[in-house]
């Protein structure tokens, strides 16, 4: 008989996916809860760095990510105006040796349902969103918005920047609005063949205040893409992405070198995001609640390392739990909050300051990690 407690999971993101998919694998009863309706393929890409791959090889996903995915062989960084090269950051078999895994960029959307597809399917739940949780009795009981009720023993806040979950262990704070915007296009590749440009796999253009990073999002390199990250004072426009245009774009991009003109020329839809980040929290678990990925640590997404940290806390909650014995689950929440605080912490800085990878450095620190074998730290006593 199965003795493992009941899990529910809030949010079915790439974090809430990672968390469902190791859980179920480890034969604890879970369930995943999601607002959404259904998913759609939003126009955007996202590196998956070997740190994640790691985890992606746990879930079973490795392979096909490893075919879906575009291989680049250096994250170059360029200055966004002479195209000069201000790092030449080693990646393809480099990292497959040193970091123990590819390093790869893929569509996000291609990601998130093959992620999504590997939990159990009768346990995934769309349209329900979670509006209240009681943790006060021997079981967590959940409110959705649809007026159903839940209960599990344990419950997983993976429910993104604007978490309900964070809102009860914390109270109601909004995010902040770092000040930058996101604009993400993807661009036919069959486009820029009428250039006579270079378009490299996975390059950073920079500037004093703004960059634009470009990758492909697919292994056949069909399909290009940008993100940029540029100075906006305000934003309050009360949604989470609005259109941009080419215009706008040829505006925030002026002067810089012809690679990137070209891109903003062949652009034909392009959206625009807030950047939102929260300081560090000061609880990241109560009683039967737990938080990860960015219902507790969101960033600005300059280090590409968002989600990653996001499925990385996944590994190490369900490991903690492993460990101690989930029966004993606020030792094994705090065991994780410590084996994960300081990593998550300093990732949300560097992404911060937006310098990671401008020149050369090492990026071992962050590539080489397995949450899996690093060792653990214990609490100290509180
Ligand atoms: P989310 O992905 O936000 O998922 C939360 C889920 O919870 C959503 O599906 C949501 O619908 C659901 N939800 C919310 N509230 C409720 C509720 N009340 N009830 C039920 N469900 C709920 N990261 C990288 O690692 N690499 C990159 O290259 C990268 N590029 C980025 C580019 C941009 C422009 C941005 C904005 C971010 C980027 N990130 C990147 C960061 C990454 O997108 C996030 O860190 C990551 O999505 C966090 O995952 P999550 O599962 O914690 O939250």
């Amino acid at each position: 008989m199965n003795n493992k407690p009941t899990i529910a999971v809030i949010g079915a993101g790439l974090g809430g996916a990672a968390a469902g998919a190791l859980l179920q694998q480890a034969g604890y009863p879970t369930k995943v809860y999601e607002q959404a309706p259904a998913f759609a393929r939003l126009g955007a890409g996202i590196h998956l760095g070997p740190n994640v791959m790691k985890v992606m090889r746990r879930i079973g996903i490795e392979e096909k990510l490893n075919a879906m995915g575009s291989h680049p062989d250096y994250w170059f960084s360029r200055n966004g105006m002479t195209g000069e090269y201000q790092s030449r950051i080693p990646l393809g078999e480099f990292a497959r040796e040193n970091y123990g895994a590819a390093y790869i960029t893929v569509h996000r959307g291609d990601l998130h349902e093959l992620m999504v597809s590997t939990l159990d399917q009768d346990n995934l739940f769309f349209d329900k969103r979670l509006v209240d949780v009681d943790d006060s009795g021997d079981k967590v009981v959940m409110t959705f918005a649809d007026g159903s009720t839940e209960e599990a023993d344990l419950v997983i806040g993976a429910d993104g920047v604007n978490s309900r979950l964070r809102e009860k262990l914390l109270g109601p704070e909004a995010p902040i609005y770092s000040g930058w915007v996101a604009h993400r296009a993807i661009i036919s590749a069959e486009k820029l063949k009428a250039y006579d440009l270079d378009f490299e796999a996975c390059v950073k253009w920079w500037s004093e205040d703004r960059h634009m990073m470009v990758y492909f999002v697919t292994g056949d390199e069909k399909e290009y893409y940008y993100v940029t990250g540029v100075p906006e004072p305000d934003w309050n426009h009360g949604t989470s992405f609005v259109d941009s245009s080419r215009e706008e774009m040829r505006k925030a991009f002026e002067g810089y070198h012809p690679t990137v003109q070209a891109l903003i020329d062949c652009t034909e839809s392009v959206t625009k995001w807030p950047l939102l980040e929260r300081n560090p929290l000061p609880l990241w678990h109560e009683n039967r609640l737990v938080l990860l990925g960015d219902a507790c640590h969101p960033m600005k997404p300059h280090m590409a390392q968002g989600a990653a940290m996001a499925i990385e806390d996944a590994a190490m909650l369900v490991r903690c739990l492993e460990e101690v014995g989930a029966e004993n689950y606020q030792q094994a929440f705090e065991l994780y909050r410590t084996n994960r605080f300081e990593r998550a912490s300093r990732v949300q800085q560097v992404s911060h300051d937006n310098t990671w990878l401008r020149e050369d450095e090492d990026p071992a620190w962050v590539f080489a990690y397995d949450p899996f074998e690093v060792p653990l730290k214990q609490p100290t006593s509180q």
